[in-house]
């Protein structure tokens, strides 16, 4: 019975959110099956077309990539790792687009090592969510910086950006599910990213001056804790 219980549960947390995705990809679907039926009714080739049926699969990857992630935190996965390692991989894997965009990413940190207990792969893409949106939202000559932190019972994360920074609209509805600013956007990683912190006890501060930057606070219960 308690294992119905939990099932049914789990299913009523997929049905809330489920109905918008399945939304989301079926119309860039749609718009794929109406443009190859145009191809096949006639014999040329429409690179236009084309085009369009690229970028309709791309937005089906982009969710599917940003909805790998979300999924409840398996306790049993659950190690302890270093949050420098994290933040230096995910520099590693922005590198390309930052040298790109003329964005410098720097980290600074206040001890060597700053370790927590979680699901790892789950952290390392809060990392990538939150530095992604700091990159697209920062122009060149831009500056990233990823800090670390600790106090008495916390390890502290700030993501900051010297970006475009949000109006209030925007920044009301942050973590909203397909909430987007963005033509290629998915509106999903901040609500993934923030579904990922709260399952790890953590919690978020953003604080945005338009014009100006972001900053991104994450704070996560220190393990000794
Ligand atoms: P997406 O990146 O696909 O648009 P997100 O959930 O990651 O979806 O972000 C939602 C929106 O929040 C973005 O479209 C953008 O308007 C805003 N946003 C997020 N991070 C930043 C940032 N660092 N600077 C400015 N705006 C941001
Ligand atoms: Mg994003």
């Amino acid at each position: 019975v308690e294992e119905s219980m939990r099932q049914s549960e789990k299913l009523s947390v997929i049905g809330e959110l489920s109905a918008g995705i399945l939304h989301e990809i079926r119309n860039p679907l749609t718009s794929i099956k109406g443009f190859l039926q145009l191809m096949e009714a006639s014999s040329e080739v429409h690179t236009d077309y084309m085009e369009i049926i690229m970028r309709e699969i791309e937005q089906i990857e982009r969710i599917t990539n940003e909805l790998l992630y979300f999924t409840k935190p398996n306790r049993e996965r659950f190690t302890q790792f270093d949050l420098v390692e994290i933040a230096q991989e995910t520099m590693t894997l922005f590198e390309g687009q930052a040298l790109k965009q003329q964005v410098a990413i720097k980290l600074t940190s206040s001890n060597h090592h700053h370790f927590i207990v979680g699901d790892r792969t789950q952290l390392k893409q809060v990392f990538v969510n939150l530095v992604k949106n700091a990159l697209e939202a920062t122009a060149a000559d831009g500056k990233i910086t990823i800090d670390l932190s600790s106090s008495a019972h916390h390890e502290h994360i700030s993501i900051r950006d010297t970006g475009e920074g949000m109006p209030k609209q925007v920044f009301e509805n942050l973590g909203k599910s397909f909430f987007t600013t963005k033509q290629t956007g998915t509106g999903l990683g901040l609500m993934v990213t923030y579904s990922i912190i709260k399952n790890h006890k953590g919690k978020v501060i953003v604080t945005s001056e338009e014009h100006q930057g972001t900053t991104f606070h994450v704070i996560f219960p220190s393990i000794n804790r």
